[in-house]
């Protein structure tokens, strides 16, 4: 399976700062493109426009929005459909990252609505899922990814391998892990993916679904973590800002 580089760039990042950070990872490819890997941009809202024109047409370099509402359209102010992401250029959206969750309060059930409505409307999703400290601590990693997952799969009943094929992606993230420059150790991402790759292939069946790792990846500990059985790629906050640091997790 390819490898997948994600970056989540959360609040940061102005339209001219994120199309200068665009055209950086552009010239730093190889002419042939990237070999076994693929990338993919989380950009704030107002700057997907930006960085969609800068990566059109490479076949490599994808674009998604953090959020949105299940909605088609209507009176929620503030907020964004998925229609308007996919007019700015994003194929991809993220849903049920912890910060949603713990900060603005997002429960499993309003995450597995929102990955349905994206998949039902044409967008790609890659669906964060991770205990907390204290959870780790009681023993409960299993019941929380378990608990995390199934909310999506039992929601949707009709949710298999064969139809998330290329569609839908998961990123193992542990809370404790996030923005926070504690790094889980190779042990304990392994032993956490394996237990998301267990848990999708009940929930899915046979399980093509990428699982990517996140929480404080940097160049230092990307190789160690990419190369690990069951991780398919990253999903990168902090250290994805800076495009010279993301090229070389990129290339770890
Ligand atoms: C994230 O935002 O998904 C993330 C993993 O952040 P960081 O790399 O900064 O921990």
């Amino acid at each position: 399976m390819q490898k997948l580089l994600a970056a989540n760039w959360k609040m940061y990042k102005t339209r001219e700062q994120a199309e200068s950070w665009a055209r950086s990872m552009i010239q730093a490819l190889p002419p042939q493109g990237l070999s076994g890997r693929s990338v993919l941009v989380f950009p704030p809202a107002t700057a997907i426009a930006a960085v969609a024109q800068v990566f059109s047409g490479h076949p490599s370099l994808s674009v998604g929005g953090q959020n949105f509402y299940p909605g088609t359209e209507g009176a929620f102010t503030g907020e964004i459909s998925v229609e308007m992401l996919r007019d700015a250029g994003a194929q991809w959206v993220l849903a049920g990252h912890s910060e949603r969750r713990h900060i603005m309060g997002e429960a499993d059930a309003l995450v597995a609505q929102k990955v349905l409505f994206a998949l039902e409307h044409g967008l790609r999703v890659m669906l964060c899922i991770g205990e907390t400290l204290e959870e780790r601590e009681a023993g409960k990693l299993t019941e929380v990814l378990e608990r995390q997952l199934g909310a999506v799969f039992s929601a949707a009943g009709k949710l298999d391998a064969a139809s998330l094929a290329g569609r839908f992606a998961v990123a193992y993230e542990p809370v404790w892990a996030i923005g926070t420059g504690k790094v889980a150790g190779t042990a304990e991402v392994a032993e956490a993916h394996a237990v998301v790759r267990r848990l999708l292939e009940s929930f899915a069946g046979e399980s093509r679904i990428p699982v990517l790792y996140g929480g404080s990846v940097k160049p230092a500990n990307a190789g160690a973590i990419v190369h690990l059985d069951n991780v398919d790629g990253l999903l990168v906050g902090g250290a994805s800002l800076d495009p010279q640091s993301f090229l070389q997790i990129v290339s770890a």
